[in-house]
């Protein structure tokens, strides 16, 4: 089997350079198909307003292009300058939102075409980068948000920074493009890509770190997890977990969800080098013919996990032990205020969907934007796409709540637990791959599902509930509890069985519910778990003990065949997931 195009693409791109400056300073509406796949490893997807789509092609109109630009920040650490820098760079350029990602990051939607090099040279100039924030190269680092004052959490944020130098990518082309008024030069004798090669990796690569017991990375669904062993505070080493990854093709059975699965313990100080041996392996046998089977969770499945283990370790000049026993409570944000352990508070804040936006339910752009003015408070991004303001003195607490209040953001103290932990990703209208609706709708539908839990007094259950807009799967659907995955307009699968600690795959419960009836449907869920669960016993508990659910359920769970609508739609989209 030959290659796949955009293995070619890669090739012959000249490390990423193509013809993206030519077409960026020339009157063409938008950037051609090879062009999009190498701006992706410089942050951004080409998309159009899908809303319109219809309207503007009846007239005989072009469609209505734009770019979503994605940042890159490990750990989803930044300082109050970077935050109001990014925030004026969605006044000026984008459609006056910012998206938290799942990754830790900010996304800007509604970029056009003329401001696009603005836009990213601005990001680059306060101190942020958006290369490699998507493309088939490591993507951003995650690691435990949480702003605790431990050695460990230190050492996580350390190790993300450290992972990050170690796998940035070395071409000029960025700079050129992006930086220096788009004036080329051939790539000198001198540039290569030491670590990825003119061909980069055969797809996205996913690296989080996590400081137990919390699993708030949501550990088990990235290529490489790292673990933190701290015994007596002070990280000793990292036990690595291999081959997670939630993304999907659409109809392809050989194509499923897989949670990371453990591959060995290493010392602290062979951390980075662990994560640069994996993904050279990951670089060499890696899949650059199917890409539908190109990210690694395929190739540990193919091979094996002890030939995996045993390429690493050939790689790796140092000794690996058994990884240790993972012991995980929960992934969700720590919300509200807590100490930080050192004299000093955080206050984690909930944001819908995570898009940050004024709106009647709550002006969240202006609150953040005057928090960050004045209070200066540095800021986390967190995996669950909520915001964690950090460093408070404990006199500038009642400040921040003040604040808070005026701009109507509410207190997650009135929300239900399974509000604080749902998540939906952004589907419609600017994602190319949806199939349904998810951020536009998830909220009414969370709204309606709060009163039922209000009615069933489960409002302080953990209960983990996320919405995709298609099977990839970028809300990370697959190991919650309740999950709903788009599979045509208004029509989702629903799926349950995931855990609140992120280490179990959900099975499909119905191919097929109307969004109209996902609240009720819900219901009976939670009415039977009202019904037979034991003392004490979360939703999760309750359903491993009374459904059993394996850890692999089969590729079928997951592929339904589609509906002629839906395949129209997933026919015109745009190759790879969002998240
Ligand atoms: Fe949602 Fe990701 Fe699918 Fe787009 S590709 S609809 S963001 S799951």
């Amino acid at each position: 089997m030959a290659e796949s195009k955009t293995e070619q693409i890669k090739e012959l791109s000249r490390y990423l350079r193509g013809t993206i400056a030519e077409t960026l300073h020339s009157d063409a509406s938008h950037f051609g198909e090879e062009e999009i796949q190498l701006l992706k490893f410089h942050g951004t997807y080409q998309q159009d307003d899908r809303d319109t789509r219809g309207e503007l092609r009846k007239a005989g109109l072009d469609k209505a292009w734009s770019f979503m630009v994605r940042t890159k920040i490990p750990g989803g650490h930044l300082a109050a300058a970077d935050y109001l820098k990014l925030d004026q760079i969605a006044t000026d350029l984008s459609n006056q939102t910012i998206r938290i990602t799942t990754r830790q990051n900010f996304q800007y939607h509604l970029v056009l075409k003329g401001g696009l090099r603005e836009c990213i040279a601005r990001i680059t100039q306060s101190g942020i980068t958006t290369v490699g924030a998507c493309g088939d190269i490591v993507r951003n680092v995650m690691a435990s948000p949480s702003p605790l004052h431990t050695p460990a959490h230190g050492d996580a944020q350390k190790l993300a920074d450290e992972l990050t130098q170690a796998l940035f990518p070395q071409t000029r082309a960025y700079a050129e493009i992006w930086l220096n008024g788009g004036k080329l030069y051939p790539p000198p004798a001198a540039e290569n890509e030491p670590l990825y090669g003119q061909h980069y990796l055969p797809r996205k690569f996913k690296i989080g770190v996590i400081v137990p017991p919390r699993n708030d990375v949501d550990i088990y669904t990235h290529d490489i997890g790292y673990v933190a062993h701290a015994p007596n505070g002070q990280v000793e080493g990292y036990t690595i977990l291999v081959g997670g990854g939630f993304g999907m093709t659409h109809g392809k059975l050989k194509t499923y969800p897989v949670l990371a699965k453990p591959l060995f313990y290493v010392a602290r100080e062979h951390a980075v080098a662990a994560g640069v041996a994996i993904v050279t392996v990951q670089r060499d046998y890696g899949n650059r013919e199917d890409r539908s089977r190109a990210r690694m969770k395929y190739l540990i499945e193919e091979r094996g996990l002890a030939w995996f283990r045993q390429e690493v370790e050939a790689r790796l000049p140092a000794p690996t032990e058994p990884p240790k026993p993972l012991q995980l409570t929960t992934v969700a944000d720590m919300l509200g205020w807590h100490e930080q352990g050192d004299g000093k508070l955080f206050c984690g804040v909930f944001v819908p969907q995570g898009r940050i936006q004024d709106t009647g339910a709550g002006r969240y752009r202006s609150a953040f934007r005057e928090i960050a003015r004045q209070l200066g408070c540095p800021i986390r991004l967190t995996p669950n796409c909520n915001i964690l303001f950090c460093n408070f003195r404990p006199d500038q607490r009642q400040t921040m709540d003040q604040m808070l209040k005026q701009y109507g953001v509410p207190s997650d103290e009135g929300m239900t637990e399974a509000r604080k932990t749902s998540h939906a990703c952004v589907a419609l209208p600017t994602c190319g791959l949806a199939l349904a609706e998810s951020e536009r709708v998830f909220g009414p539908v969370m709204d309606e599902i709060d009163q039922i839990l209000r009615a069933l007094q489960l409002e302080k259950e953990p209960i983990l509930i996320r919405m995709a807009g298609c099977p990839n799967g970028c809300s990370r659907p697959y190991n919650a509890d309740i999950s709903f995955v788009g599979r045509a307009p208004g029509k989702y699968a629903l799926f349950v069985g995931g855990s609140m600690t992120g280490d179990r795959l959900v099975g499909l419960e119905k191919k097929v519910v109307e969004l109209k009836d996902i609240p009720a449907v819900v219901k009976t869920y939670l009415e039977e778990f009202v019904a037979r669960r034991e003392d004490g016993e979360i939703f999760s508990a309750y359903w491993g003990r009374t459904h059993q659910p394996g850890l692999r359920p089969e590729p079928e769970q997951f592929h339904f065949e589609l509906a002629e609508r839906s395949a129209r739609l997933a026919a015109t989209s745009q190759d790879g997931p969002l998240e």
